[in-house]
């Protein structure tokens, strides 16, 4: 049926509407070309206007008169070298069509997006004549995009350093101490934050002091050490900016470099203020981000390092309760008993010496009994103090219980260890303290010295060598450094 139909439609060609059709066709087209949306034109061989609808006109802000007979170029795009180039105009003078985006400037100079499509016309013997052109309004199109491109770099951005953040926490979070802690940040922050400089500044434990413990950037403004009341954001517990150096909301502790801007976020957690994290920027007319557009990024930032600065606090504490006196703050007889082992194994490894002292304070019972117990315990954290001064970093000395130390002399042969050993007992006998006002009676020692591989291969045999030697002190009167017995 339907086949049917559509070969009888087609061999009719309409014969009633015909004539009407035929009749207003011209009249039609042209109405629909003159009122349509888009841009319509129509330009003779050389490319000048012929005809133009009101579209184009409204677009550009021409009258009729005043763009008929012109170069086409010169009403769309006057200096524009790339539209209708000789390439092109040869082109479309042979019957050739082009499509493509034009920039456009309007009567008034302002510029627009056009999507042109442009094709030939030709006469009735098929002649080419000139060109047709539609086009459209795309600025708005194209400005969509263009944000959306922004937007998306925008998101790029923040999923980047969202991903960059919590990695430096990761990082922070394995670092073995605040100090490692700093220069991961250092080297982090350098890069995160888009500004001239910035720094990490620490609070004392007395509270009094807050100290730059890391620093990245160029032209740091900021004094390495300062009164906390110095700094607004750690007086008033939050982030503070001033984007003008001569501001008297700057903060003391910046030595003013005009036509800078300073950002400073506490660093406290658990309710406890450890720091300030510092941002110096310059000028946001340089193209550089302004400073309050860091803000909620470095509030972020804060926080991390501030939960990354107090874990790792709270660790450091455990671990140096682990392995010191709390007394004397040398180190404890576990970690000298394995220090020892190590320090063996190395020696016999590089066949190396390594030497002992056993030190025993004389008659500190007495001392005691003359000046009180306190005084006792005071004494013994001057004791602390004078053997860590004395001892270089690779030996260890440490409160082996009561009034007796035990020192590890690494590295070091049997008769530099006496002398030592000797320098020791005579320099502790000068040793003054005061205690409640009063200068408390000096003290002796009694130092038993013992040698790897000399006198033991072990540690148990070494400790035990020393100690003799030590009682033989004692017993020969006291003040005195005995050696084992090879
Ligand atoms: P010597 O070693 O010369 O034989 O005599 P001494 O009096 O030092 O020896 P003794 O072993 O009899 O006494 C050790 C004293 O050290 C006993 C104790 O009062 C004192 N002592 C040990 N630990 C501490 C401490 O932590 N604080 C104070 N104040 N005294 C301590
Ligand atoms: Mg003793
Ligand atoms: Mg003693």
């Amino acid at each position: 049926m339907k086949a049917a139909r559509k070969t009888r439609s087609a061999k009719s060609e309409h014969p009633p509407k015909k004539k009407a059709r035929n009749d207003d066709r011209p009249y039609l087209l042209l109405q629909a070309i003159e009122n349509a949306s888009d841009l319509i034109s129509m330009t003779d061989l050389d490319q000048n206007v012929t005809f133009v609808n009101r579209a184009f006109l409204e677009a550009f802000g021409y009258s009729e008169q005043e763009v008929l007979g012109l170069p086409v170029r010169k009403v769309v795009s006057p200096d524009n070298p790339q539209f209708l180039h000789d390439e092109l105009t040869k082109k479309l003078r042979e019957g050739g069509s082009w499509k493509g985006e034009v920039i456009c400037v309007r009567r008034d100079g302002t510029e627009f997006s056009l999507r042109f499509s442009v094709g030939p016309t030709r006469n009735e013997q098929g002649e080419v004549t000139g060109a047709f052109a539609i086009a459209q309004d795309v600025t708005a199109q194209k400005q969509a995009e263009e944000k959306l491109k922004q937007s998306e770099a925008q998101l790029r951005t923040l999923l980047n350093d969202a991903a960059r953040l919590s990695e430096l926490v990761e990082i922070l979070q394995s670092c073995q101490s605040t100090d490692e802690a700093y220069r991961v940040a250092e080297r982090a922050l350098r890069t995160l934050l888009p500004t001239r400089s910035g720094c990490i500044c620490v609070t004392s434990e007395s509270r009094n002091i807050v100290e730059v413990v890391a620093k990245w950037g160029d032209e740091l403004s900021t004094k390495l050490t300062f009164s906390p009341d110095d700094c607004w954001a750690l007086r008033r517990g939050k982030i503070h900016i001033v984007d003008d150096a001569a501001s008297p909301l700057l903060c003391a502790h910046i030595a003013g470099a005009p036509g800078s801007a300073f950002l400073c976020a506490p660093l406290a957690a658990q309710g406890e203020t450890l720091g300030v994290f510092h941002l110096e920027a310059l000028p946001s007319k340089n193209g550089s981000p302004s400073i309050e557009s860091l803000a909620g990024k470095a509030s972020a930032v804060a926080e991390r390092i501030s939960l990354a600065l107090a874990n790792l606090k709270l660790r450091e504490a455990l671990r140096r309760q682990s392995i010191r006196d709390p007394l004397t703050g040398l180190f404890n007889r576990r970690y000298m008993e394995e220090t020892l082992e190590r320090e063996l194994s190395r020696a016999a490894r590089k066949e190396l010496s390594v030497a002992l002292l056993m030190c025993d304070i004389d008659h500190f019972k007495r001392f005691n009994d003359t000046f009180g117990h306190q005084a006792g315990d005071v004494l013994l954290r001057a004791l602390g103090d004078f053997l860590s001064q004395r001892t270089r970093g690779q030996d260890v000395a440490c409160r082996y219980g009561g009034e007796e130390f035990v020192i590890i002399l690494v590295e070091s042969p049997l008769d530099a260890a006496i002398k030592r050993a000797d320098i020791f007992r005579e320099e502790v006998k000068h040793l003054s303290v005061q205690h409640a006002g009063q200068l408390l009676g000096t003290i002796s020692l009694s130092i038993g010295v013992s040698a790897f591989p000399t006198h033991g291969k072990d540690a148990g045999n070494l400790l035990h060598a020393a100690d003799s030697a030590l009682y033989r002190a004692k017993a020969e009167g006291r003040d005195r450094v005995v050696l084992a017995n090879a």
